[in-house]
């Protein structure tokens, strides 16, 4: 038996500077996330299911897309159209897996886009078991005074508003047995200086997670939330941290890097599989070692 070992297993050198424009393009990163491609090994474990994804273009997302299309699920990604070409590598890699991958290009800060996005994946798929919330938007900013409103409003439209709207429509059609998963962040518990709204929204997404799940029990519709600590994803470079925050990315965790998307998958994969019957309304942490609680 051979044992993995966490502080090697998975990229732990520095990264390179790179700045990207929001949102960033994952095949032009150096080096291109680990999100499961060829080292995530299915099971069948959601064999049948039906999931909708959003941000399942890159990073974490993708990670989890591509997971539910090993364990045997159809999936409809929703991401911006200027990630297309990140969305069609999703594709290949779904459609070799022998699955289904509807792409459902959308901005989530169009309040009119969510209804379309989760009735056009309801179509499309023939049906809808899994709701992954994950699109995320951080744009990192100092001080609070230059904190535009503009940019306050795009954070919570995406983080927030989008997911509540999403659920609403969906709610029409998830039954017994559906599972929802939010992505939140070690900054919902534990909020950087730099990230005041992003942050803010991240703890909406631990909130929700808890009052929706009493809310949704009496449906046998389960609700939990993953808080992912520093993680290789293009939000990071594209201006979730300043440029000089790059290079050491993740390194203060006890495991001292960064994790790789694919090391959040099997989290995703329990959540939304039968195996996770009783388990609603909790939050896990996939964080390198810090306490989300
Ligand atoms: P990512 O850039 O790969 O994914 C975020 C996705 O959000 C993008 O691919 C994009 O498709 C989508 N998105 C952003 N703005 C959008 C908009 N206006 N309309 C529609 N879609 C939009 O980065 P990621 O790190 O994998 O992010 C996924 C989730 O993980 C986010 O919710 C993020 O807050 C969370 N998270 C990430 C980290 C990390 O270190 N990378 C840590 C904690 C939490
Ligand atoms: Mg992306």
């Amino acid at each position: 038996m051979t044992k993995r070992n966490p502080l090697t297993d998975y990229y732990n050198d520095t990264y390179e500077k790179q700045p990207q424009a929001y949102p960033g393009i994952q095949s032009e990163m150096k080096p291109v996330p680990d999100c499961g491609e060829t080292s995530y090994k299915g099971n069948d474990k959601l064999k049948g299911k039906k999931a909708l994804v959003t941000g399942g273009d890159s990073g974490i997302g993708r990670a989890a897309a591509i997971a539910y299309a090993k364990e045997g699920a159809d999936v409809a990604i929703n991401y911006i159209s200027d990630e297309q070409a990140d969305a069609e590598d999703v594709k290949k890699v779904i459609e070799e897996a022998g699955q289904k991958c509807i792409l459902i290009p959308g901005d989530l800060r169009d309040r009119e886009f969510p209804k379309k996005l989760v009735e056009q994946a309801y179509k499309a798929l023939e049906g809808l078991d899994i709701l992954v919330l994950n699109a995320g938007m951080q744009q990192y900013e100092y001080d609070i005074q230059n904190l535009a409103e503009e940019n306050l409003r795009d954070t919570f439209e995406v983080n927030v508003f989008a997911g509540v709207s999403i659920v609403q429509e969906a709610l029409n059609y998830l039954e017994s047995g559906s599972s929802i998963i939010f992505t939140s962040s070690i900054q919902g518990v534990k909020p950087s200086q730099h990230l005041v709204d992003y942050a803010m929204t991240k703890s909406c997404n631990i909130s929700i997670t808890i009052s929706l799940a009493a809310q949704l029990g009496e449906k046998g519709i389960r609700v939990n939330c993953v808080a992912p600590g520093p993680v290789w994803t293009p939000l990071q470079i594209s201006g979730g941290q300043p440029q000089e925050n790059i290079p050491n990315f993740g390194k203060n965790q006890p495991l001292q890097r960064a994790g790789q998307p694919v090391e959040l998958a099997d989290v995703y994969v329990l959540l939304a599989s039968d195996n996770a019957s009783f388990i609603t309304g909790q939050v896990y942490g996939v964080t390198g070692g810090s306490p989300i609680n």
